[in-house]
């Protein structure tokens, strides 16, 4: 449930708000100073905040700007004079919102409604999914550096996952030991040719069922590797 804090002094106005957006199902406090709505929406965890400008000990330009230091969270501001709208408007304190009083709940609400719906969009699209390849039971999450056979992990040292993961992305096409050892191992690296053949054998032991018949990266005689898809 959205919990929503609203900082309003005039108790009937916080009153009618509450009981609006608790009717539309949030969960709503209501602080009636400055410096309590502050510590509060400070202190406590809230999707939005209702906010209006002039209140008793810190106002709402005030606790505005604070808010937006730490938190992205919504905000509206409200005022009972259309020339502070303008004010806050033009200070560009970061709220999301004005609404000039009076304003019928109802217009509350679907504000508020909007602007949730906005920063989950927002929230939401900041979460990434891992990168992931998947090939006939073999997993390999390349933003987590990880692999599976059949959801069972399977330890990798690095250069085996750069060589399994390389391989993966670029299939069906044969590689030499010579490029594989020129793109997976920079140019400081001790170690020749026979490095690419040692690692193949180490990853062929940890994702082939039989290693002398491997499902995944083929041998090509003479020539070199090749990952099947
Ligand atoms: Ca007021």
């Amino acid at each position: 449930m959205n919990k929503i804090l609203i900082v309003e002094d005039e108790i009937a106005i916080a009153e009618l708000e509450k009981d609006y957006l608790e009717l539309s199902g949030f969960e709503v406090e209501v602080e009636t100073t400055g410096d309590l709505g502050l510590r509060k929406a400070l202190s406590e965890e809230y999707d939005l905040v209702i906010l209006d400008l002039m209140l008793p000990n810190v106002d709402g330009f005030e606790i505005c700007k604070r808010v937006r230091e730490v938190k992205n969270i919504p905000v509206i501001m409200v005022s009972a004079k259309r020339d502070d709208i303008d004010k806050i408007r033009g200070l560009g304190l970061g709220a999301d919102d004005y609404m000039t009083k009076p304003f019928s709940p109802s217009e509350l609400v679907a504000r508020v409604k909007a602007h949730l719906a906005r920063y989950e969009r927002l929230i939401g699209s900041g979460v990434k999914e891992n990168e992931v390849l998947e090939i006939r039971g073999l997993k390999i999450d390349k933003t987590a550096r990880r692999v599976f056979l059949n959801g069972e992990e399977r330890i990798f040292t690095t250069k085996e996952f750069d060589l399994l993961t390389f391989l993966a992305e670029n299939p069906n096409r044969v590689y030499t030991k010579d490029e594989l050892f020129r793109d997976i191992w920079d140019m400081e690296s001790v170690g020749d040719i026979a490095t690419v053949t040692v690692h193949i054998k180490k990853i062929r032991e940890k994702i082939e069922y039989n290693t002398s018949k491997p499902q995944y990266i083929e041998t090509i005689w003479g020539v070199g590797y090749r990952f099947k898809v």
